[in-house]
């Protein structure tokens, strides 16, 4: 959320997920229907949404001004960028007591610990100490390894066992907990905005933040939305393979350009909480289609701390849409679970 360290790093990374769509047609006549785009920043990063409907529809139902106050309201709750952020406030409060929160911020630890629990761990929102540690946080951004003590301390700190939710209540069982929503925050918005162009009366539309994508529907040519996987290279942009999501979100997890290296070793911004460092395995990207695009964020996370075989295994195990690109001595190699067939072209 709101992260300007990771928006620089990763502002390319974020169309990794690239619309198939023409831009959309300038028209002077305010009634014919297009896609009507609108766009802005949130989240430390860009989002953009496209209407199929009238320039006039859009303006009379004043969404782009409802998206900006809803996504400032989701950011103002769950950004730990935002130092008085609801979250930031939950994180720096010391009490072990229960905690009232907002139903934002419980719908999105809900979910996170859910997945948390699914995954055995492998998803976890309480591991921002290691992620910070390892430079990919709000804090700074460190140029070498940290000592393994510091990295001890660190893993103190880690673990879902440490975390309640009961209803609304939320309450951490050691003063210094540090929850961190990066990875399912940015979905919830997507789905929270598309639930708002839904409820305006539209039904063909596409939204996307930071590469997290929804979409329901047609383009206004009638065709079904598609969307692009990029090839995962850090050099250069192309296609790696034409997706179909029809009416779901679509989101990927990717590390191949939000790292660091040292001495030629790299690092990765995702964490393998049962080493307690970042992933290393030969896995780079990891697509989820399902239909809120909260759980596809959290999920392509998940699978890609899992690596590749336990990743797909475990997708198939529970029926989970994913395509995974990892790294081979000839090239890149392409898997899918059985649940994705339906959406490739
Ligand atoms: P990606 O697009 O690569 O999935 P995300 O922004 O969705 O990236 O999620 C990665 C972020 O999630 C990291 O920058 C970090 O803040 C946090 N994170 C890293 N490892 C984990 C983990 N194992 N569980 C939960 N959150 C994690
Ligand atoms: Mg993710």
């Amino acid at each position: 959320m709101n992260k300007p360290v990771k928006f620089i790093l990763t502002s390319f990374a974020f169309l990794s997920l690239t619309l198939l769509t023409a831009c959309s047609k300038q028209t002077d006549d305010a009634n014919k229907v297009t896609e009507v785009l609108l766009q802005g920043n949130t989240m430390g990063t860009t989002y953009h949404v496209k209407i199929v409907a009238t320039e006039q529809q859009v303006k009379d139902k004043k969404v782009h001004a409802d998206i900006d106050a809803l996504l400032k309201q989701v950011n103002q709750q769950m950004s730990t960028y935002i130092p008085d952020s609801e979250l930031s406030r939950f994180n720096k409060n010391l009490t072990t007591e229960p905690v009232k929160i907002s139903e934002g911020l419980r719908e999105v630890i809900a979910e996170s610990i859910r997945l948390g629990k699914l995954s055995h761990g492998k998803l976890d929102i309480t591991v921002g100490p290691l992620v910070n540690l390892w430079g990919f946080g709000p804090d700074f951004h460190p140029d070498k390894v940290p000592s393994p003590e510091v990295e001890a301390a660190a893993r103190k700190r880690i673990g879902l066992d440490k975390l309640s939710l009961n209803g609304n209540m939320l309450r951490k069982s050691i003063p210094d907990l540090y929850i961190d929503l990066s990875t399912t925050a940015k979905g919830y918005g997507v789905d929270k905005v598309a639930d708002l162009i839904e409820a305006k009366g539209f039904k063909n539309y596409l939204v996307e933040i930071g590469g997290e994508m929804r979409l329901k529907g047609v383009k206004h040519t009638g065709e079904l939305w598609a969307v692009a996987i990029e090839k995962p290279v850090s050099q250069e942009r192309s296609v790696q393979e034409i997706i179909l999501p029809k009416d779901n979100a679509i989101a990927t997890s990717g590390d191949y350009r939000n790292y660091f290296e040292v001495n030629g070793q790299r690092f990765s911004h995702i964490i393998d909480p049962d080493t307690g460092r970042p992933i290393n395995h030969k896995l780079v990207s990891v697509t989820v289609i399902a239909p809120s695009s909260m759980t596809a964020d959290g999920l392509s996370t998940t699978l890609m701390v899992m690596g590749e075989a336990k990743g797909l295994a475990f997708a198939n195990e529970h029926d989970i849409a994913a395509l995974f690109i990892s790294k081979s001595e000839h090239g890149f190699v392409e898997e899918n679970t059985v649940k994705f067939v339906p959406y490739l072209k």
